[in-house]
């Protein structure tokens, strides 16, 4: 045990100092002191690129607050979760913050109603620290060495790059997705990984994009990467901390839908430069794709500005209710949600469900025999195909 004090951190501060330090988000590449927080918390801009707020470590907690407000240059600090340390911190200097004005730099309000108010607001204290800091987080250099070997394997030159949650994986997710593959060599998806529950558990949504891109991608065109939506990515800046994200990670493009949340609320704000301009500073290709709808009358996948049709043919992509639907153990109709990501997330979201799914597969099933296992998965596939079929003459 060292005699060194203790700053007690959660893994959203970890993942997102380790995030910093791998230089995934330069040109910010550690903590800022009172003076660079003070003017990027006025300006917005830090070294010539838009940052919409300092990048500061104050940790909540009656035990930090007395570690924060008694230690002093040169000493030398743990970080610490659960007991376990983390990494180390050199004191450069304290200051206190205005957790208001702050939470209204990151989300634009701090209506606390907003989940992301209130969570920072429940992390965030009124001192912070700054120094050169060290963190053990091993996860950052596996995904930077998985894309460079991808790039070595394939000589891809031009790397495109998307964001996703894939709450679920839709049909309109997997026309984005194509759309990138045509004009790139390589795309990234990263595949955001909250740290507050809700939504599907991620190793399912990731299971069902590997699916998806397993069977239904060319090879070596796509690598999926997990990526840490700590809450400096929730706030409606979120654009440009992606296109920064991206742009450190190697990529050259990052597509975004146009019904993406960050450019409509970007919009409202007024600001007076728009995303593009600023992410022309960042040095990144943004290309935005129109919405995808189905129209019943095109009976096909259709953008909202290539079909005549209108509104009231047009079937949404809306994440939330296809959710829904899901939760609640239906499946999802196949123009939403390709049958094999519904059946590989219902067989994980509802284990064990039916009490004899071998005799359930027998008798309703057609060309499956009682000796042949099957999965619930299987089942799931296979009632889907039965939905489908529709004549009776
Ligand atoms: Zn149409």
């Amino acid at each position: 045990m060292s005699n060194n004090k203790q700053l007690y951190i959660d893994t959203e501060a970890l993942s997102t100092l380790a995030l910093v330090k791998a230089g995934l988000i330069a040109p910010v590449t550690g903590l800022m002191n009172a003076q660079e927080a003070k003017e990027v918390d006025e300006t917005q801009m830090y070294k010539g690129v838009p940052f919409p707020f300092s990048f500061i470590l104050a940790p909540t907690g009656e035990k930090n607050h007395q570690t924060l407000t008694s230690i002093k240059e040169g000493d030398v600090v743990d970080l610490m979760i659960e007991g376990q340390k983390v990494g180390e911190l050199v004191v450069e200097e304290t200051f206190t913050i205005d957790p208001e004005q702050r939470l209204n730099n990151i989300y634009g309000t701090y209506d606390q109603t907003h989940p992301g108010v209130k969570n920072t607001m429940a992390r965030l204290g009124k001192v912070a620290v700054s120094g050169e800091y060290t963190v053990n987080y091993p996860l950052l250099t596996d995904n930077i060495n998985r894309i460079q070997k991808m790039i070595n394997k394939t000589g891809a030159k031009f790397i495109s790059s998307l964001m996703l949650a894939a709450n679920p994986l839709n049909r309109a997710h997997e026309r984005m997705i194509r759309q990138a593959i045509s004009d790139s060599d390589l795309l990234i998806i990263f595949l955001r990984k909250p740290f507050t529950a809700g939504g599907l558990r991620y190793d399912i949504r990731h299971n069902a994009l590997t699916t998806f891109v397993d069977n239904f991608l060319p090879r070596n065109k796509v690598l999926i990467i997990p990526f840490e939506n700590s809450y400096i990515f929730a706030g409606f800046n979120e654009l440009i901390l992606d296109a920064l994200l991206a742009k450190n990670y190697g990529c050259h493009q990052l597509v975004v839908g146009k019904n993406h949340g960050g450019l409509g609320l970007y919009y409202d704000k007024n600001r007076l430069n728009s995303v593009f301009d600023h992410c022309k500073e960042i040095d990144i290709d943004i290309k935005t794709v129109d919405e995808y709808v189905y129209c019943d009358t095109c009976k096909t996948l259709v953008s909202t500005t290539t079909c005549p049709h209108g509104q009231h043919h047009h079937v949404h992509y809306h994440s939330e209710s296809i959710m829904k639907l899901i939760q609640s153990g239906l499946i999802p109709p196949s123009i939403l949600v390709r049958k094999e990501v519904s059946a590989n997330i219902l067989a994980a979201l509802f284990p064990e469900r039916f009490e004899n799914l071998q005799e359930m597969h027998y008798s309703l099933m057609p060309g499956s025999g009682l000796l042949e296992q099957q999965s619930e998965e299987q089942f799931y596939l296979k009632l889907i195909e039965l939905y489908q079929t529709s004549s009776l003459t």
